[in-house]
């Protein structure tokens, strides 16, 4: 499966935030690289624009991801 579309913008991806090393590892190899449509971050980007993701969010965040969705009113699901 093709990396995820959104990789070159992604501060999770290009390691511009602080998490542990095995953390990104795991979460790339099931996100970026295998399911990008499940991951919290790109579902987010593309309801409000990949500049506006908090940078902090984890693709595996689906709370935190319901919740930004619940205040910009989308009624949008991760699966
Ligand atoms: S963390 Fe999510 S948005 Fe970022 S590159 Fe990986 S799949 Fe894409």
């Amino acid at each position: 499966m093709a990396e995820c579309s959104i990789s070159p913008v992604c501060p999770f991806f290009n390691h511009e935030v602080s998490y542990s090393p095995e953390l990104v590892t795991l979460a790339k190899a099931r996100f970026c690289w295998a399911d990008a449509a499940a991951c919290a971050r790109l579902r987010a980007a593309r309801l409000i624009g990949p500049d506006r993701v908090p940078r902090h969010l984890l693709p595996f965040d689906a709370d935190a991801y319901h919740a930004l969705a619940a205040r910009t009113g989308t009624a949008t699901f991760l699966r």
